[in-house]
């Protein structure tokens, strides 16, 4: 096994740069998650890491080694992709064969090899069948399978999931955590889905635009998000973002764009006189007699809880309550905010104020 680097590493399009300087240490049996936006240059990243793309600048080590001009298949590592691309002719057992055939691996050591990952899979039963005649999910495991014989020094995956329907998604997710736990293999695994990322990962790297916005534990992004990018990115509802400017006269004061005052705990020295965003989570919001007045927008009761968008600070805010509540929408709810999950950001550069 072995840690990945990622240093300085730049790649361009044409004249078209899509990877800006990124750098990122992975850990010997990390699993890290790449996320962002469509387009962010995630799978170029990944790719670059597997040799299928070139790298313009900058440097990447497995273990050791430098790999940047070393081939593909000399990099120890193993691919799972988005489509499988499991072949069609070649029955379960054959396809998780495969590379091992080519490689021209001893027949026990291969009939070994493919029969453990099957175990480890759940495949066993499966392995005389033909992709045709499998599921959605049996096939994202035959394709797992796959880089499991090869037994690589990391695993990359390139949004396995997103071919399945919802509830597969979930059950996957929760496969390949799993599978990590039991092999602690390295594993680099991109996404767009913030789900996947926090569920998944024992490290998330946010990007966009082509740059790093934060490194972290999936709590540690939801607690502390470094700017505006990954509070918006990060939680689902998101954050909600309400503009304004520390009270003047008062530090415990938040002045919305409509005047309405908000709380706010310590705020940093020189925070005044700025416009700033007030970062809040719908859940750090509740029901309270005597708090602050606002417009009930929508009313979603899920059965657990209530998802409500309410109007106050100038702005539709999203907030989720652990309980059913009985209004209409245009009724008056109070509310209070907790306190101390309050962010505040520079509006202008999307920095957290600490
Ligand atoms: P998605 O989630 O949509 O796959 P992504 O974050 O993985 O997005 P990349 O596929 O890495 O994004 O693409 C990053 C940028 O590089 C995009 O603007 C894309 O259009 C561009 N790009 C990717 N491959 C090429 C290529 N071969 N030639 C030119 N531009 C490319």
């Amino acid at each position: 096994m072995a840690g990945v680097e990622f240093v300085d590493v730049r790649k361009s399009f044409g004249a078209f740069p899509v990877i800006k300087g990124v750098n990122i240490e992975i850990a010997d049996g990390e699993f890290v998650i790449l996320v962002g936006p469509s387009g962010c240059g995630k799978s170029t990243l990944l790719r670059m890491l597997a040799g299928l793309e070139n790298i313009s600048a900058g440097e990447i080590r497995i273990g050791n080694r430098v790999v940047n001009g070393v081939a593909p298949g000399d990099r120890d590592i193993a691919m799972v992709f988005q489509n499988y691309a499991l072949y069609p002719h070649m029955s379960v057992a054959q396809n998780m064969a495969f590379s091992l055939m080519l490689k021209r691996s001893p027949k026990a050591d291969m009939d070994q090899r493919v029969k453990k990952a099957a175990d480890i899979l759940g495949l066993t039963k499966l392995l005389d069948r033909y992709p045709r005649q499998l599921s959605g999910g049996q096939r994202q495991r035959v394709a797992m399978g796959r880089a499991i014989v090869r037994d690589p020094q990391v695993f990359l995956f390139d949004e396995p999931l997103s071919n399945l329907d919802a509830k597969l998604r979930v059950a996957m997710r929760a496969e390949i955590k799993g599978l990590h736990q039991r092999l602690g293999t390295t594993t680099v695994y991109v996404t767009h889905d913030q789900i996947e990322a926090m569920t998944m990962a024992d490290k998330i790297v946010v990007m966009h635009d082509g740059v790093v916005e934060q490194v972290g534990r999936p709590l540690e992004l939801y607690d502390k998000p470094a700017n505006l990018f990954v509070a918006g990115f990060i939680g689902s509802p998101a954050m909600n973002m309400i503009k304004g400017r520390l009270d003047t006269e008062s530090d415990g004061r938040f002045i919305a764009a409509d005047g309405t005052v908000l709380p706010v705990a310590n705020p940093p020295a020189g925070a005044r006189g700025r416009d700033l965003i007030y970062g809040l989570r719908p859940e750090y919001i509740a029901p309270d007699d005597n708090g602050l007045p606002t417009e009930i927008i929508v009313i979603e009761p899920t059965g657990y809880e209530t998802q409500m968008t309410v109007r106050f600070g100038g702005s539709d805010v999203n907030c989720v309550f652990r309980e059913r509540i009985d209004a209409q929408p245009g009724d008056t709810l109070r509310i209070s905010i907790d306190v101390p999950h309050v962010h505040l950001f520079d509006a202008e550069t999307g920095q957290r104020l600490t």
